[in-house]
């Protein structure tokens, strides 16, 4: 079967791998992958970037950990059935596990999807069915397809811990960022800003049309986020991936403010100590998303709470991956969506 494989460490990636046919183990289901997002992650891992060079260890992997799949055999699931599938799992009995934390679990890493275990971007996959979540027949393909990136953004605004924010910014108006702010604004606050730079320009459009404010940063970007925010921030979300963006959003924060850093930077980010220590700021990781955040996410798109269809972006056939990973490396507006079978 066609698969997407990063096969050796180092950049590169083989669009067009043959792979025999995976076989499930007990407790696993066969699965379709019907559509699978293409994100900031998967570009990590086919350049190496450093926080993904521990991946070595897995190598070969197919890559695609935002699946949406329908089970071909499975023994609790039905045939024909559409789901999705926890990117990142656990041991399943530790604390963090039954806690719904399984994103947390030490074992976690070696069974992250796409990454340590094969993923979506083939003709079929294998998954333990207790890595299934059902989709409610409702909710159309493109949208149930955005659900891992979204049950990251419901991961993200839970992680932030103050009270009831009154200003919030988010960072990036990339589809993680933009999904953030959906969910941000739920919590009602005053202000809620997505910031892109000059380069967003479509992306920003994107969100000004889901009904969000936008600003632009620039070089004097700390005084137009205040200014449009009308003070500073009290929770920052960084989900640009950009460095300078990080240090940007700790300057922005109000005293006692968070800055949430969701999705991983290529480089290491780095603290001003005296800002950070005399305004009593709180920097927070969020990472992936636990069960309850994927049911939580399944919730809004069925309720329709939050619709996330005009986030789905251009959808591209298996055999033309490199196309779907280029367009995503340009930037392009909404989710890249990967069409495996049909
Ligand atoms: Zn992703
Ligand atoms: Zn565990």
């Amino acid at each position: 079967m066609l698969a997407v494989v990063k096969e050796h460490p180092g950049p590169g990636l083989s669009y067009d791998a043959e792979l025999p046919v995976p076989s499930p183990a007990a407790g696993e289901a066969l699965l379709k992958p019907l559509l699978v997002g293409i994100c900031g992650t998967d570009l990590h891992i086919e350049s190496w970037a450093e926080p993904y060079r521990d991946l070595e260890a897995y190598l070969p992997t197919v890559l695609g950990h935002e699946v949406l799949a329908e089970v071909v055999e499975g023994e609790r699931s039905s045939a024909g059935e559409r789901c999705v599938a926890l990117s990142v799992y656990g041991c399943g009995r530790c604390e963090l596990c039954r806690s719904g934390r399984s994103q947390l679990c030490p074992d976690a890493r070696k069974e992250s999807l796409g990454m340590a275990r094969d993923g979506g971007l083939a003709e079929l996959m294998t998954l333990p069915e207790d890595r299934l979540l059902a989709v409610p027949q409702t909710v159309p393909d493109e949208v149930a397809a955005l659900c891992e990136p979204f049950a990251t953004a419901v991961r993200a605004v839970r992680t932030a811990k103050g009270g009831k924010p009154t200003r919030i910014a988010v960072l990036g108006p990339g589809a993680i960022g933009l999904m953030v702010a959906l969910v941000a604004a739920r919590l009602n606050p005053e202000r809620l800003v997505v910031v892109g730079t000059e380069s967003d320009g479509d992306r920003l459009n994107l969100a000004e049309d889901l009904g969000l404010r936008t600003v632009v940063s620039g070089t004097d970007g700390t005084d137009a986020l205040s200014d449009s925010l009308g003070g500073p921030a009290d929770v920052i979300f960084e989900a640009s991936g950009s460095v300078r963006a990080f240090e940007e959003g700790l300057q922005a924060l109000g005293p006692g403010g968070e800055l949430v850093v969701v999705g991983m930077h290529g480089e290491p980010l780095a603290v001003p100590s005296g800002g950070f220590v005399r305004r009593e700021l709180r920097l927070s990781g969020s990472y992936a998303a636990g069960r309850r955040d994927w049911e939580e996410a399944i919730r809004l798109v069925q309720s329709e709470e939050v619709d996330l269809r005009p986030l789905a972006g251009s959808v591209f056939g298996l055999d033309e991956a490199r196309s779907a990973f280029r367009a995503t490396e340009a930037g392009v507006t909404g989710r890249t969506l990967v069409r495996c079978a049909s």
